[in-house]
């Protein structure tokens, strides 16, 4: 068995394209000993990749990502997830502010002329959280656009035609939700976040109990990773790494490999054992 991991892939309980299974199978395939299960605001894909982990010798972390309010977004990861009652009707509040949101830009979608409902999108997704890929996939599907990449430069991405903004928790509620499931929150790819006020946001971060940052992630250039690892060592956290593979939702990223020069090994799964136990 390989020692290389993947600690951040999407499946059909969010916007991926791989049923939890199918993904197990193709991370057994691709010669990963473990991958973290990062759906977008649910754990309802873990169970059957756990099933699928033990059958095809691949260990799964259980986690998932949500999004917060920063600026424009952060996303932060959890990992070692141990779902309650409580933690999953929190989790159902998030998949309800998604609803609304997506109802607001398909009304903004009819608007502009598109023959698209909310339950062509429900039928599109395969899970119970719903986002824009859904749309975009939907739109590509249709024929409005060429591409998933398309329908967010011109309609779904930030600003843009359809855009709209859904409410967020802060970064705060973010981590203590993770936290509440004895979870370890983790900053998901900084390279999306103002890099001139970086640090200052790190620190911010670490003083609310974010304990690693996802410092490996397949679309970095060199001097970003180089920048997040030295911000690791400086404030104690654990760099962590990650391709958010999406599957034919995003094409050019491979699980394990990102656009190919990615590579995870499974001491930082060590390290994360180590700071839960
Ligand atoms: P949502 O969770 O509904 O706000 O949609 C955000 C998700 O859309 C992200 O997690 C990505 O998977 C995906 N995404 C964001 N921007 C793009 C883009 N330009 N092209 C393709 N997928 C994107
Ligand atoms: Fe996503
Ligand atoms: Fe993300
Ligand atoms: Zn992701």
């Amino acid at each position: 068995m390989g020692k290389y991991i993947d600690l951040h892939v999407h499946t059909t309980a969010s916007d991926g394209s791989f049923k939890p299974y199918e993904l197990v199978k193709y991370a057994s395939e691709k010669g990963l000993c473990a991958i973290a299960i990062t759906d977008h605001d649910t754990v309802s894909g873990i169970n059957e990749a756990e099933k699928a982990g033990d059958k095809f010798g691949v260990e799964i972390i259980p986690g998932l990502e949500i999004s917060v309010d920063h600026e424009s977004e952060m996303h932060i990861l959890g990992y070692f997830i141990k779902a309650s009652g409580n933690f999953e009707a929190k989790l159902e509040n998030l998949r309800l502010r998604r609803n609304l949101r997506n109802e607001k830009i398909i009304n903004k979608l009819r608007h502009l002329g598109f023959d698209i409902s909310i339950d062509d999108i429900i039928n599109e997704a395969q899970g119970e959280s719903i986002g824009r890929p859904h749309i975009a996939s939907l739109m590509m599907r249709k024929g409005y656009v060429k591409s998933i990449y398309e329908a967010f430069e011109i309609y779904l991405g930030e600003g843009k035609k359809a855009y709209y903004e859904r409410e967020r928790i802060s970064p705060k509620e973010g981590i203590e939700l993770i936290k509440c499931a004895g979870g370890i929150p983790v900053l998901a790819h900084p390279k999306y976040l103002n890099q001139n006020r970086l640090e200052e946001v790190v620190v911010e971060l670490k003083d609310t109990g974010i304990q690693g940052i996802e410092v490996y992630y397949s679309l970095n250039k060199k001097e970003e990773t180089k920048r997040y690892s030295r911000l690791a060592k400086k404030y104690g956290l654990i760099a962590t790494g990650g391709t958010d593979f999406h599957g034919a939702n995003k094409p050019d990223i491979d699980i394990g490999r990102g656009l190919g020069d990615f590579r995870l090994e499974y001491d930082v799964v060590e390290k994360m054992k180590f700071i839960i136990s």
